[in-house]
């Protein structure tokens, strides 16, 4: 690990700001991970974030790194991948960053299928911004803009981003960290619109106010009601009331945009219509 961090971490970027017991550094060192595997050239990727907590994670890394404006990861990243197709573009995000503020740059991008992997640390609450409810917090959750209980309903981001046409979508949890490098190395290598829901733990302003007792505790959650696909599948609907799926939850082939793109730049060079 301390290979890793020399290797992939900026050292006077350190130490970073998450609270004890935040599962953002398991989710930042997964991605790390993954590129070592897929032994990408550092020069060959670009980490691209928006504002929040798990955003910050692109100051840290020893990429070519945007931290981006809120919501607007998806965007910048667009545009670079538009500009140097030969990168791997990597966005890091939030729950608030990715399906509020950031929600229709997030359907858009799926829709066009473009070759960028979407990294989101869902940890139901806005951390960084005071622990406000967020689209995917729970319902019935206490946040500081709802103290006696969110009603709000969240939404799946994982189906959602079916909906809207992306082409590889992945959910791991913080505790299942080997699955987690897994995915998120098998949504790099996929060409085109790849998103990996990573469940994580905000022990501070989530865990407090729903009392959840400490990181460990939270993790254990994640253990418990995490079930691969293949078992989830297998359960009756009542088993999994409380329960998600997680791996690989859908891979489909579809044209990439910027490789359809180059083909419009061709035709456009050429003057044919
Ligand atoms: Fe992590 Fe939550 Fe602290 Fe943010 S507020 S650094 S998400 S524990």
């Amino acid at each position: 690990m301390e290979q890793i961090i020399e290797k992939y971490f900026r050292p006077g970027r350190l130490p970073h700001i998450w609270c004890p017991g935040c599962g953002n550094g398991i989710v930042t060192g997964a991605i790390v991970k993954a590129i070592d595997k897929l032994a990408i050239e550092k020069d060959d990727v670009a980490v691209v974030s928006g504002i929040g907590c798990s955003s910050r994670a692109s100051g840290y890394l020893d990429f070519n790194t945007v931290h981006s404006a809120h919501g607007r990861a998806l965007p910048v990243a667009t545009g670079i991948k538009l500009a140097e197709p030969r990168l791997k573009v990597i966005v890091v995000t939030g729950d608030g960053d990715a399906t509020a503020i950031g929600g229709n740059h997030f359907i858009h991008a799926a829709r066009r299928n473009i070759d960028v992997t979407v990294v989101l640390y869902n940890n139901n609450i806005y951390g960084m911004t005071g622990g406000q409810y967020s689209p995917l917090t729970p319902t019935n959750s206490k946040a500081t803009t709802a103290q006696y209980g969110t009603v709000d309903r969240p939404f799946d981001v994982t189906e959602l981003a079916k909906g809207a046409g992306a082409t590889y979508i992945a959910r791991s949890t913080t505790f299942h960290t080997q699955l987690l490098v897994d995915v998120i190395a098998q949504g790099i290598e996929h060409e085109g619109f790849s998103i990996i829901e990573a469940i994580t733990a905000c022990p501070i302003s989530y865990g407090r106010q729903n009392k959840l007792g400490a990181a460990p505790n939270m993790m254990k959650w994640q253990k418990d009601h995490g079930i691969m696909l293949a078992a989830y599948n297998k359960l009756t609907n009542d088993q999994t009331e409380d329960k998600f799926p997680i791996g690989i939850l859908y891979k489909a082939p579809a044209p990439e945009y910027t490789a359809e793109y180059d083909k419009v730049i061709a035709k456009a060079q050429k003057g044919a219509k």
